[in-house]
């Protein structure tokens, strides 16, 4: 069996960077904390050596406070890996030798790889790292993940040879010898060895998860409440606190002897950006602004430029190649109908909208790498708290801009149960890059002189909804204070070529699956459908077909909105599955391509009835597969059915409002 290793560190420490390096992966790499919620594993091949490499969660510490410090403690713990990677930010080397302290603690093989160490000479810091190493009886090897700096060096020592902590650490005030004494009275228990000083530390914290799973002997029992007495009798705070002290001490005093910083610390460049960016009075005008460049150029003339180029291909070459082909084969009509109308159309239809998509996710892949996006949440807080939500819940809110799937699961950092569940509920109101199809294909054929507006509306509407259903949970199901804000802001960084390649390559790649995997299905399944009567007999008017009969029974649900026409209902439907199956269904349902459905759109829907219809489109059930990432993260139906419920009529009631209010004013008008 190979050897196994965990990547272990703070958030934002650079794990997934390096996981990628060393093995060749390409997991998404994100500047702001919270990006790996799951375990990834990958395998490192190094001159004849297999090793497996696990990529977990950025956690500050081995307390039992997130779900992330549980899940990546119990790892540790149980399945025990043969070594310990801990990744150290160099930057802020203090705060992430606390976790490092706790990781020696557990007495396994380890190596520290000092990350940022780039960014820690053009800051000037220097660190002595054999002397390091020597207090903390690890081996530290100074890296830099994102350039492969010294990688040689630490692969040599990962597939070559681990060794465990030389000596574990002499903390001060008594502390050290606390541990001692309880690690030794443990060693009767069917504890691992190595991991004793560990389970003493947290002992004597009075840690409640461990003290529910472990059942030790009366001896050590005794030991472990007579020297915990006796070191809260030095003062008068809690164990934790008293332990939480000896540790930062020790670490004060290590790098103190072990960091040599600039004399005079200049504003480094993050701080003077910040002085501007997050201004109370300028950081909103630039937001703004942002966005507006962002969805401008997605939207306004340079997107419409690839779009238009891109749709001329489909339906101007391979749509009529196709036709001529199976012309030539002597193909039935039943199968061109299905092939062209169904397929083409279905799948054409949404891969039409590829250029945009990718621009898009340029934007957003920047605005993410350089460290913007972790700053919207920063100020989105400020503006939060007023209201007594948590601006905490914004860090996976805004993944939600991108896929909800992950965004679901990036409430994991959160640390306050109800908080996360709140979030998870709210994630959906965000936009994600599913419905951009459904926005485009509204926006370019009703509004053409405003698509961008139009679409940015959609994307504010979406996130004040998120607010307003927040604080309405708030006051109703998820009751209790919010926990305190507590995302760091990383530095900004420049965005490498291939990180933001790499982000818009994952995204076109799923794009493209799906349109070929679900939405082909979906497309076939329509067209079919919308062929043949519940009799089993060819439909002549589509509006008697099975769709059709079935579409004119829940079109009145939608007829307060502005659009109880059958074939909207059935689009509607068919995007629980996934968003961009509206666009399909209405390029098989209507029968046209997508140039000509623009056209025809125009004529069925108002613009009020068209926004309102986008308005649901936005808020109401995400897709099938955030469904189930729902019912997975929330633990059970109830829950999912509830959330879904809760925001299809939370759609159904804005969407109302916006078509009868609209509807009113431009009568007035
Ligand atoms: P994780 O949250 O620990 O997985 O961290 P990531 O791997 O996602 O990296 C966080 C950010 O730090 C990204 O913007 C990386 O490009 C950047 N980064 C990672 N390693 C280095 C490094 O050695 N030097 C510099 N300058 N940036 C790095
Ligand atoms: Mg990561």
């Amino acid at each position: 069996m190979n050897r196994t290793i965990a990547i272990i560190g703070n958030p934002n420490s650079g794990k997934t960077t390096l996981f990628n390096r060393l093995t060749g992966s390409n997991q998404h790499v994100g500047n702001w904390p919270g990006v790996t919620v799951d375990r990834k594993t990958g395998h490192i091949c190094y001159q004849s050596h297999t090793i497996d490499v696990v990529d977990l969660p950025g956690i500050y510490s081995l307390s039992p406070f997130t779900q992330e410090e549980i899940i990546a403690r119990e790892y540790v713990l149980s399945d025990a890996p043969d070594g310990i990677l801990n990744i150290v930010d160099a930057t802020n080397i203090e705060r992430n030798l606390y976790l490092t302290m706790q990781l020696i603690a557990l007495g396994l093989p380890m190596v520290i790889a000092l990350n940022f160490i780039d960014d820690c000479r053009a800051q000037g810091i220097e660190i002595n790292c054999e002397a390091l190493s020597e207090t903390l009886g690890v081996r530290v090897i100074p890296i830099s993940a994102r350039k492969g700096e010294n990688m040689d060096k630490l692969l040599g020592i990962v597939t070559g040879g681990m060794q465990k902590p030389a000596h574990q650490p002499a903390y001060l005030h008594g502390v050290g010898a606390a541990i001692g004494k309880v690690a030794r009275a443990l060693e009767e228990t069917q504890l691992r060895r190595e991991n004793l000083p560990f389970y003493a530390l947290k002992l004597l914290e009075g840690d409640s998860h461990v003290l529910q799973t472990v059942t030790l002997p009366p001896a050590a029992q005794k030991t472990v409440e007579t020297t915990a007495a006796a070191l809260s009798s030095h003062g008068c705070e809690d164990n934790e606190m008293i332990l939480a002290d000896a540790l930062y001490d020790f670490i004060e005093e290590t790098v103190g002897r072990a960091v040599k910083r600039p004399e005079k610390p200049v504003l480094t460049l993050t701080e003077r950006l910040d002085r501007v960016i997050i201004n109370k009075w300028l950081a909103l005008p630039i937001f703004a602004l942002l966005m507006v460049l962002m969805f401008w150029s997605t939207f306004g003339p340079i997107g419409s430029f690839f779009a238009d180029l891109f749709e001329t291909l489909i339906q101007g070459a391979l749509i009529p190649a196709v036709q001529n082909a199976l012309h030539a084969a002597g193909a039935s009509d039943w199968i061109a109908g299905l092939v062209c109308d169904g397929v083409l159309g279905g799948v054409g239809g949404v891969i039409s909208f590829l250029p945009q998509i990718i621009i898009l996710f340029f934007f957003l892949s920047l605005l993410e790498d350089t460290g913007y996006l972790a700053r919207i949440a920063f100020i989105m807080d400020t503006l939060l708290r007023r209201i007594g939500l948590s601006g905490k819940s914004f860090v996976p809110m805004l993944m939600g801009f991108g896929c909800t799937t992950p965004a679901v699961m990036a409430a994991r950092t959160m640390e306050n149960e109800k908080d996360r569940r709140m979030t998870i509920m709210l994630t959906p109101f965000m936009s994600c890059g599913a419905k951009l199809p459904v926005y485009a294909l509204f926006a370019g054929a009703i509004f053409p002189q405003c698509a961008s507006f139009i679409i940015i509306s959609l994307y504010v509407l979406g996130i004040l909804v998120g607010i307003f259903a927040g604080w309405l949970l708030k006051k109703t199901v998820f009751r209790g204070v919010s926990s305190g804000f507590v995302l760091e802001l990383p530095p900004y960084r420049l965005p490498t070529a291939r990180g933001t390649l790499q982000n818009m390559w994952e995204k076109a790649k799923d794009f493209i699956t799906k349109a070929g995997t679900v939405i082909f299905v979906m497309s076939i399944v329509v067209w079919l459908l919308q062929n043949f009567t519940p009799t089993l007999q060819t439909a002549v008017d589509s509006s008697d077909s099975i769709l059709g009969v079935f579409g004119r029974c829940i079109a009145p649900i939608f007829s307060p909105l502005g659009f109880g026409e059958w074939r909207a209902s059935v689009s509607i439907l068919t995007g629980i599955i996934a968003k961009e199956a509206v666009v399909s269904t209405m390029s098989v349902l209507y029968g046209v391509d997508l140039s000509a459905l623009g056209g025809l759109l125009s004529t069925v829907f108002s613009p009020v009835a068209a926004y309102a219809f986008l308005v649901f489109i936005l808020l109401y059930m995400p897709c099938t597969s955030a469904f189930a990432t729902i019912k997975r993260e929330m633990g059970g139906w109830k829950w999912a059915v509830g959330a879904a419920a809760f925001q299809t009529g939370l759609a159904w009631v804005v969407s109302c409002l916006v078509y009868q209010i609209g509807s009113l004013v431009f009568r007035i008008l």
